[in-house]
């Protein structure tokens, strides 16, 4: 067995401790002598899990208790449509537009409603967060969006938007369990788990209870109304049960790990290695505004489309897995989420500078 660094920005790397004990659980899963994959999701095992599961997100986020956990399918897209049909009682939103995500979403909104776009960072290729201290946030506004880490473009929020009493909504898919975060800052907080938390297929949304009503708009589908799966505690029909199960271990992997701040610490020490490195590198470099770069996904370029594809190619030869940039921008991106180890950082560092030696302009 060879494993790679791989940096994909999601489906991503999971931590191999959880992989092995998903393996060695796979044919008998605590006795009941079938895999997880094949239990029903009635089952009392399966209650077990997906009880456990919850809670243990709720210790590690200090969810608090007007908020319900929903464990949904549908990935993070299917929330573009969701949240304006569930929360657009006014039929208005603002949206912060910092990415090809966000504007997605602002898009699908349009669909159900009015939408404002209050902030946007398009006119710079994305590369930085608008200052949202002072928005022209809408007097009927049912909330105000952003996406909180962007994945294609390597920025994040790191000072939540002033949403002057709104509701706020966020989209963490790429930074979700990354850091610790304050949840009574936002009315729904939601993501796809298969960047830092588990396998496709699932979507956790964390949303306030008050936010949680029959009140949708006309034609919501039963599916998409998050009053269906809150009243049936995420079982309404069948779920993502496999994919519910590995979130569980990776929860308890986070909290052997000390928990988000720990996590938090790690993250830092890993996204400095690479960052202080492209800072003085004469071949590569950032692409985004420091202030505002993301801890989880870090692009850089050479500035030759040439000679990325070069340094996609040997990378990979040399173990290095995933390194190429989104369709959308090009050059290079390094995923770096919570299971990928600080060799691998240091692995992928010390490849770039062998490649800058090699390859000076
Ligand atoms: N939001 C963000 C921030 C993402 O990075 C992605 C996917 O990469 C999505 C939404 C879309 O997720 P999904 O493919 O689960 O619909």
């Amino acid at each position: 067995m060879n494993r790679v660094y791989n940096f994909s920005a999601g489906p991503a790397v999971l931590p191999e401790e959880v992989l092995r004990e998903a393996a060695a659980e796979m044919l008998d899963y605590e006795g009941t002598g079938m895999s997880v994959m094949e239990m029903s999701h009635r089952s009392s095992a399966f209650q077990k899990i997906i009880d456990t599961a919850e809670q243990d997100l709720r210790d590690l986020m200090a969810i608090p208790d007007n908020y319900k956990v929903l464990f949904l399918q549908g990935g993070a897209s299917q929330q573009f449509a969701a949240i304006p049909m569930n929360l657009m009682k006014n039929k208005v939103a603002d949206y912060i537009v910092t990415g090809q995500w966000a504007k997605k979403a602002s898009q699908e909104a349009m669909k159900y409603g009015k939408v404002n776009i209050v902030a946007s960072s398009a006119d710079q290729t994305f590369s930085y967060i608008p200052d949202c201290s002072d928005l022209p946030i809408s007097e009927d506004a049912d909330y105000v969006y952003i996406c909180e880490n962007n994945t294609i473009y390597g920025t994040k929020f790191h000072e939540l938007p002033n949403t002057k009493g709104k509701t706020l909504v966020a989209d963490v898919s790429s930074c979700f369990l990354s850091e610790p975060v304050d949840v009574t800052k936002y009315g729904l907080i939601y993501g796809g788990v298969q960047k830092n938390i588990g396998p496709a297929g699932v979507v956790i949304v964390i949303i306030r209870e008050d936010l949680i009503t029959d009140d949708v708009l006309d034609g919501t589908p039963t599916m998409l109304k998050y009053k269906t799966h809150a009243d049936a505690g995420s079982l309404y029909n069948t779920p993502p049960a496999y994919g519910i199960y590995i979130c569980g271990k990776v929860f308890q992997w986070l909290k052997k790990q000390g928990g988000l701040a720990a996590m938090k610490e790690h993250n830092e020490k890993k996204a400095k290695i690479l960052y202080d490195y492209l800072d003085q590198s004469r071949l590569f470099k950032g692409t985004v505004e420091k202030k505002d770069r993301s801890l989880m996904n870090v692009p850089f370029v050479t500035g030759d489309a040439d000679l990325d594809a070069k340094f996609v190619k040997e990378a990979k030869a040399a173990g290095l897995e995933n390194l190429k940039g989104h369709r959308s921008v090009g050059g290079m991106r390094a995923s770096i989420y919570n299971a990928m180890p600080i060799e691998g950082v240091e692995a992928l560092v010390a490849f770039m500078k062998k490649f800058e030696e090699e390859n000076e302009l």
